[in-house]
């Protein structure tokens, strides 16, 4: 179980940093396998460098023709979480190290926690396909190869359609 991470209790660990080995079953994902892997987690005084590289197995319902199938999920992903004192002056930011503002999203309290099963969660959520299709070339079998898939919300449509 991933547990909350006080925060201030990376400053006491050689480096300022954690690394914890995930062996997770995260709910509310489509996990086949569990989340394997590790997670990083170091203090840099005004910020939080968190990495994770993390593998799992999820189930995905095909796009097209809706079955289900498994396909791995590898994901790595860093992301620098700045700590309050800094967001009072923006300015502060990015001299020291360049810092893309997608990467800015997150602010937390330094003497609060990290959520590390919720920051997981999040960055898995964001990895899975939005359109999964179980083979690149997946079709129906009884979809027409010359007659490009009409959206059903436009099928009424097409009886009128002036270039037909
Ligand atoms: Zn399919």
């Amino acid at each position: 179980m991933l547990q909350p991470l006080a925060i201030p209790s990376l400053l006491r660990l050689p480096e300022r940093k954690l690394c914890i080995t995930v062996r997770e079953h995260l709910p509310d994902l489509p996990l086949l396998t569990p989340v394997q892997g590790e997670i990083e987690i170091q203090h840099q005084g005004t910020c939080l460098q968190v990495s994770a590289r993390v593998n799992m197995i999820v189930t995905l319902t095909c796009r097209r023709c809706l079955c289900k199938y498994n396909d791995r999920l590898p994901l790595e992903v860093s992301e620098v979480i700045w700590l309050d004192a800094i967001k009072s002056d923006p300015r502060a930011w990015s001299l020291e190290q360049e810092v893309s503002f997608a990467d800015l999203m997150e602010y937390l309290p330094p003497d609060g926690w990290l959520d590390v099963g919720q920051w997981l969660y999040e960055h898995i959520s964001l990895a899975l396909p939005s359109h999964p299709l179980c083979r690149p070339d997946c079709r129906l079998d009884w979809e027409p190869e010359e007659v490009p898939p009409v959206d059903p919300r436009w099928a009424g449509l097409t009886q009128f359609k002036p270039w037909g």
